[in-house]
């Protein structure tokens, strides 16, 4: 099945504690930009706080000029979907924003995005960034408890389809991601479930597992910046992002200072600090 795809790099564990120090900077950084997330607040604001904490960190960063990418962050506003360009955009209150990020440590990358909900939030939009969160968590926990990288999809889409109420629409193009070395790297980690298992989990493998949802339908387009992508509907979407390692007594999440175990712990997985 592998015929023709790029191979995967499998990390050893020193690799894979440099990729933490990348994602402990970028978890900071996070916390920072989404803390300065506030209605009045320009999404350029939100990149200098982001840049800010890397540069006093010493990490890089690794969307800045990504194929010309002028930012360190995404800010992808309402119904942006992903990939926003920081800008003069000035946040109102009841806006719903995603913020992804990514930071170098030694050449080992990390990627990760959270999404706020700026003064009042629509009980809709809370719902959509909680569902889709949980989502995530269970797509994380399936790293763990499955064999295939498909096992993390399958787990995002049941989830998804199980949560009561309005369905949410899973967006089906982007996807999550190998990490390491490069940013975007093989395999591909699909948001929901299809006939393919994917390729074996293996320790070394490290994943950007990052579902992203919709209010409405699952068609996007791409604006005349050629980067931010929107909702044809106009529907608001979400996401959120972590990147996560496996090894050879378990996973850890990357990006978050507790390996994950808040959101882990509850759906039977005990996060496992790389040896
Ligand atoms: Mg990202
Ligand atoms: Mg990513």
């Amino acid at each position: 099945m592998a015929f023709g795809q790029p191979r995967i790099e499998f990390k050893n564990n020193a690799q894979m504690r440099t990729m933490h120090e990348a994602g402990l900077v970028l978890s900071q950084a996070l916390d920072a930009a989404a803390a300065a997330a506030a209605p009045g607040v320009t999404t350029k604001h939100l990149d200098d706080v982001f840049a800010a904490v890397l540069s006093d960190a010493g990490a890089k960063s690794n969307f800045l000029g990504y194929h010309g990418f002028p930012a360190t962050i995404c800010t992808s506003v309402n119904d942006e979907v992903v990939h926003g360009i920081p800008g003069g955009r000035v946040l109102q209150d009841g806006d719903i924003i995603s913020i992804d990020g990514g930071a170098i440590v030694n050449g080992w990358h990390s990627d990760s995005a959270r999404t706020v909900i700026v003064g009042t939030a629509d009980p809709e939009d809370q719902r959509l960034s909680d569902v889709t969160q949980a989502a995530m968590w269970r797509g994380i926990a399936a790293l763990a408890t499955g064999t295939h990288v498909g096992d993390i999809g399958a787990a995002i889409d049941d989830y998804v389809s199980s949560v009561p109420g309005k369905p949410l629409g899973i967006l089906e193009d982007y996807v999550g991601h190998g990490i390491g070395s490069e940013m975007h790297m093989a395999p591909d980690v699909l948001n929901y479930r299809t006939n393919h298992r994917g390729p074996k989990i293996k320790p070394g493998l490290c994943l950007a597992i990052e579902p992203m949802l919709v209010r409405g339908g699952i068609e996007t387009a791409v604006l005349e910046d050629d980067w931010t992508v929107v909702t044809t509907d106009g529907k608001r979407s979400c996401q959120w992002e972590h990147s996560v390692a496996v090894h050879d007594k378990g996973i850890w999440v990357l990006s978050a200072p507790d390996g994950g175990a808040e959101h882990l712990v509850p759906l039977g997985v005990t996060p496992v600090p790389i040896p």
